[in-house]
């Protein structure tokens, strides 16, 4: 295996590539992003790049910047050590947030994810909200999710996974333990050559000894590199992408763990399957279960078949969604905005030009 394609390049890249082939750039990896400085790999080595600058002014958004996870077009600048960003390859997969400070934009944490490890620790009780609200994420991201139930070695497993199972519809469960590896092979499974998987889940979970486990023992070792922050000064940060000796690709990003819903309303049927399934036999088609009368969910409440607890999960989810929503719909009122005031100013120019 080439070294590109540990870091997940297949032939649908290298098509993609072509043009770009063709202009002499090279493909790479982001693999950590600090202050709009960039490293990539390239399979041979790891570069620092900048993004250029028609990627910046053509930028519509945040989105529309190099994130961990993407593949790119570099130019070398081999005497200088450095590379300019030319273009970021379509990607296939992200996970995205609310950009901090701008209330609706949307940023990009990490790109091209194939599956989502979703930790938890056994050490507090379980919280299947949590979980749901994490799987139907995943599930919107078009990610496989994987439910990890670590600190194994301090709890009795068997009741927590039976409940985290009944959850997670249809998602693989596992118990392990960062502290003495008991499981953690189930995970490697998952770390097939170029595979790319995310860490997902609440802080104190174990997710840096999982890392630590899966990739080996030097990790934090590797794992720091220096970087120049933004007042100069010289700064240790930790690579976002670590590739496994054994296969696979790890991104954990500090903006993973503090993901919160952008949309996906095929997330949330996917997760409350039977909810899903149930809504069939409201009255109205596109009833919300909420208020609406003659609605088959509410019913399946009242009887019991759908636990009270799942139910609000349920509804808490729909209302968050509706939230997002609504910012999606404001930037997006946004950028037609921007878009008219472009038009206005081209148009004044050329008015202006015509007069002369
Ligand atoms: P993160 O915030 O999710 O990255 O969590 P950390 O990896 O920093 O772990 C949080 C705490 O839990 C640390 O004190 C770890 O030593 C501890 N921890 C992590 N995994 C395990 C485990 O499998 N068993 C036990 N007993 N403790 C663990
Ligand atoms: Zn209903």
């Amino acid at each position: 295996m080439s070294l590109l394609a540990s870091l997940g390049w297949n032939d649908a890249l290298e098509d993609a590539f072509a043009s770009h082939r063709a202009a002499g750039l090279i493909p790479g990896r982001v693999s950590l992003e600090h202050n709009h400085v960039y490293r990539v790999l390239t399979g041979e080595r790891e570069w620092l790049a900048e993004a250029a600058g028609r990627i910046k002014y053509q930028a519509t958004g945040r989105h529309e910047l190099p994130a961990v996870g993407d593949w790119v077009a570099l130019r070398l600048d081999v005497r200088h050590e450095r590379g300019t960003i030319q273009a970021i390859l379509p990607r296939r997969t992200w996970f995205s947030r609310k950009a901090a400070g701008r209330g609706t934009e949307e940023q990009v944490i990490a790109a091209n994810v194939d599956g989502v490890f979703i930790v938890f620790g056994l050490d507090a009780p379980i919280k299947e909200r949590a979980i749901e609200r994490y799987l139907a994420l995943a599930r919107r991201s078009r990610v496989r999710p994987v439910v990890v139930l670590n600190k194994a070695d301090l709890a009795d497993t068997g009741p927590a996974v039976a409940a985290v199972i009944a959850v997670a519809g249809g998602a693989a469960v596992h118990a392990v333990s960062a502290a003495t590896g008991a499981g953690v092979d189930e995970l490697e499974g998952y770390l097939q050559p170029g595979a790319t998987l995310a860490l997902l889940g609440p802080s104190g979970a174990g997710k840096s000894s999982l890392v630590n486990r899966l990739i080996g023992e030097n990790v934090l070792a590797t794992r720091a590199v220096r970087e120049w922050d933004a007042r100069g000064r010289h700064a240790s940060v930790h690579r976002q992408m670590l590739v496994r000796p054994g296969g696979g690709i790890i991104i954990d990003t500090p903006g993973m763990r503090e993901l919160r819903l952008w949309d996906g309303e095929e997330g949330v049927g996917e997760t409350f399957e039977e909810i899903t399934a149930l809504s069939a036999g409201c009255r109205f088609r596109d009833c919300r279960h909420d208020v609406e009368p003659g609605c088959a969910v509410k019913a399946a409440v009242q009887i019991g078949q759908i636990t009270e607890e799942r139910y609000q999960g349920y509804l808490k989810l729909g209302r968050e969604h509706a939230a997002t929503e609504k910012l999606r719909d404001e930037r997006a009122l946004l950028d037609a905005k921007r878009q008219t005031k472009v038009q206005h100013k081209a148009l004044k120019a050329m008015q202006k030009s015509r007069d002369r």
